[in-house]
């Protein structure tokens, strides 16, 4: 390789700014290695109830000082057993962000229910409070709120809007377990909340998740729920016994990714064609699964998003779009938009999200994500020009009906 091929981005044959790719998740961990011998060696990992589940519920409890952990199956299937546990059913309504995690829509579905989706703050691209209200109506059972890509909802103005009308809130901490606004933990705002141990996720065993609540009367219908003589929705003995050390890491590599984004944040201050979606708020302790974005084409010489994206993979940045705006994909029979979802189009169009393993590798690897990113914009152009093609292969789908 020459010297010009190092300087070219790899989409266009040149040397990968990291050429080993993305740092893989779950990193190997000596806690996790150790807990897992031991599963072996006790033979615990074949059994339907040992001590590694009622363990892990226990640490849990006294991590996020709630009385009741109900372990599952995943995420989902937490955020349906929630619904379960609020008692929402046929015609009833769940207000939620019209960006969101298509599963959490998907559970109110299920439930004969119907989302009522209500539109994002335009700064922080998390759901807007102020237009909470509009969106109430006789039929309101839940509020559902996800905290995304290193954001959080304003949950004191949830709270308040919520406890005034005498409706439950459903708290999705998937994406930010131990975060803190005003030194209160995620998970610690709604009525339940809901983790997911998935693969991707800060707190991992492949699969799994959790239901949290102080509220009995909540727990109860749960359990009367999953409980069929056999657990419905069930957390292995091995999975616990996984992801119960990386509740005693969890702070630490919280304040490690936090430093991360905040050296990245310093870096792209100088207007590198992203947008920083949650700059530093004084109240707020995030936790990063996803750094979210806004992408700006327009520095970019026009470049598609999805060109972006496909140009950062090629340099080893795990950089994606993010999710899709829940109007967008689904019938519009199949919800009622609370108000105009201009934002969370904008979210659909625009978010971007790099995903976290690369805020636990290092100074340097965070380094060059803005490296990538510099060597990117500097031949936006031409990249345009070689790449038609990709173009048109984004990620875009067209509705479910
Ligand atoms: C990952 C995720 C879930 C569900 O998690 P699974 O365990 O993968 O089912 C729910 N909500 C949000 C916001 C998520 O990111």
């Amino acid at each position: 390789m020459n010297y010009q091929n190092a300087e070219r981005p790899a989409i266009l044959g040149g040397i990968p700014v990291r050429p080993k790719g993305p740092p893989t998740w779950p990193r190997s961990d000596p806690q996790v290695d150790f807990a897992i011998r031991k599963l072996l060696e006790s033979g615990d990992w074949g059994r339907y109830h040992g001590p590694h589940v009622p363990e892990l519920c226990r640490r849990l409890s006294e991590y996020q000082q709630i009385e009741h952990v109900l372990p599952c199956s995943s995420g989902t299937v937490a955020v349906e057993l929630a619904l379960r546990g609020l008692g929402v059913a046929a015609e009833d309504e769940v207000i939620l962000a019209g960006y969101d995690f298509k599963a959490n829509f998907q559970n109110i579905l299920c439930l004969r229910a119907t989302p009522v989706l209500v539109d994002l703050d335009p700064s922080t691209w998390q759901l807007d409070c102020s237009r909470l209200e509009t969106a109430i109506s006789t039929r309101t059972k839940a509020i559902l709120v996800s905290h995304l890509h290193g954001g959080f909802v304003d949950m004191p103005k949830v709270r308040k809007i919520a406890d005034e009308r005498g409706i439950p809130v459903i708290e999705d901490v998937c994406q930010c377990p131990g975060a803190r606004l005003y030194g209160r933990l995620a998970g610690n705002w709604g009525d339940v909340s809901i983790l997911s141990f998935g693969g991707s996720k800060l707190l991992t065993a492949g699969r799994g998740g959790a239901v949290l609540t102080s509220r009995t009367d909540i727990a109860e219908r749960i359990k009367r729920y999953v409980h069929r003589g056999n657990d419905a929705y069930p957390l292995s003995e091995a999975q616990a016994a996984i992801v119960r050390p990386q509740i005693d890491q969890l702070d630490e590599l919280n304040e490690c990714r936090r430093k991360s984004v905040q050296r990245l944040i310093s870096r792209l201050a100088d207007g590198v064609g992203l947008t920083v979606l949650q700059r530093p708020v004084e109240n707020l302790l995030p936790a990063y699964y996803k750094v979210g974005f806004q992408y700006r084409g327009e520095d970019f010489h026009g470049m598609p998003r999805s060109l972006f994206v496909a140009s950062l993979r090629a340099e080893g940045i795990a950089f994606d779009p993010g999710f899709r705006g829940l109007h967008l994909i689904h019938a519009s029979r199949r919800f009622r938009a609370a108000n105009e979802l201009t934002q969370a189009s904008r979210a659909d169009a625009e978010m971007l999200t790099l995903h976290h393993p690369v805020l636990v590798d290092g100074n340097e690897a965070v380094d060059e994500v803005v490296d990538a990113i510099e060597k990117v914009r500097k031949w936006s152009k031409e990249i345009q020009s070689r790449c038609s093609t990709i173009e048109n292969s984004g990620t875009e789908q067209t509705p479910v009906r």
